[in-house]
Parts: structure tokens; sequence; C-alpha cells
């Protein structure tokens, strides 16, 4: 049974978490095999580790009721932190987004995650969103964390071509809305995605950023 074998097949289960493996992103047939017999030869009770892992992130992990990025206690711990300044939200597609701005150390608002953007080739629209519970954050204070009312709504999407149609599309919703709107600088390079720019470019988009919907240039 050796993986440079190719002709002959794996047992079933080897088969099995090869294929399993394989279908994470990123992950081609040559490195799932060698995954695979990682975890075969692992007699070090790491392979149980990273199935309990596996288990437990489903089992405990889930969406904030509020902000929709991933929590393990509803609300999430930004949500129900008093020292954040609740009328304050910053809109991102993913989750990983919030890792991003929260590493700039200076922004002491909130979340919303869309999770995901406006992409009409895609077939995806504002439903597939968490738009209509944004909108409703912004309408009713009782749906924002902590009872506060939102006062700046950021729009922090990605600098392309999706991100600045779903930016559109926000700032024409919120137009009719008593709430300041503002997006980030560009000091981002169009086209580029916010998880790959580093820290300090971040923090100036933040730090800089623009009024939208008549709602006049914020004071960061
Ligand atoms: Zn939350």
């Amino acid at each position: 049974m050796s993986p440079q074998g190719g002709l002959h097949a794996f047992p079933e289960p080897v088969d099995r978490l090869v294929r399993e493996l394989e279908r994470l992103p990123g992950i081609g047939r040559r490195t799932a095999t060698r995954l695979a017999f990682h975890i075969l030869k692992d007699d070090g009770g790491h392979s149980q580790s990273l199935a309990d892992a596996i288990r437990d992130v489903k089992e405990q992990v889930s969406c904030c009721s509020t902000c929709y990025q991933l929590t393990d206690v509803d609300p999430c711990r930004l949500c129900s932190d008093p020292k954040r300044d609740a009328s304050t939200v910053l809109v991102i597609e993913q989750p990983g987004d919030l890792m991003t701005f929260e590493a700039t150390g200076m922004y002491r608002g909130i979340y919303h995650v869309l999770a995901g953007r406006i992409d009409p080739l895609a077939g995806i629209g504002p439903d597939d969103l968490t738009v209509q519970s944004f909108l409703d954050r912004v309408d009713d204070p009782a749906r924002n964390a902590r009872g506060i009312r939102i006062e700046e709504v950021i729009l922090g999407l990605n600098p392309n071509l999706e991100g600045d149609s779903t930016t559109l599309y926000l700032a024409e919703a919120l137009e009719q809305r008593d709430v300041r709107v503002t997006r980030l600088a560009r000091g981002l390079p169009s086209g580029s995605q916010l998880e790959f720019a580093n820290t300090a470019i971040i923090a100036d988009a933040l730090h800089g950023r623009q009024g939208l919907a008549g709602s006049g240039d914020s004071s960061a």
C-alpha cells in the first residue's frame, strides 16, 4: 500500500478520506493523498484531535443573530461589548474581512457581515445575502447591538466590480434613511481584495473614509 502505487486502489476508507480532503478548496488529488497518508501514519493523537476540532467547529460555532459574524455565543462578543461603539456599523462581505479590520486596532465600532456580495452574473442578489437583516438593524434600534441606534454605516466592501455594485445598492437603500453613509477611502488598489491588503493601507482607508448618499464627509 504505497502512495506512489497509483495503479491499485487504496483500501476503501483511505479512498474515502482522500475524496473528502480533495473537496476542500485548494486541495488537489496529490495533496489530498499526501494528507490522507499523513493522517493514516499518525500515532500521536493528532488525527483524533483534528477530527474533534472539525466536529466541534460545526457543533459550537454559528452566526451572530445581529451581525452574522462567526461566534460561539449569541450575540457575539463584539456586539455585546460595551466598549465598542454600537452606533457605527462597518458592512463587510465575509467574516474573514472582520479579522482584517480588527488587525488595524483602530476600529471601535461593530460590524455587519453580508455573507457575500451582489453578483448578478453568479445569480446572487440581495435576498441571498443578509441585506434585509442589515436594513432592519438600521430601521429598528432594538435589532441592533445593545438596542443602540445606528448613526453611521461604513461600506467596507472589496474595491472590485461586485463590491462596488453592492456598495451602490446599499447606498441607494440607505439614502432615504436617517443615517450617515461612508465608504472606505480610495487608497486601496482597484480590483484588489481587502484580505490581502496590509494593515497600514486598511487603517488609512478606514481613517480617510468618505461620505456617500449626500451624507457629507465623515470626521473619522
Ligand atoms: Zn455580532
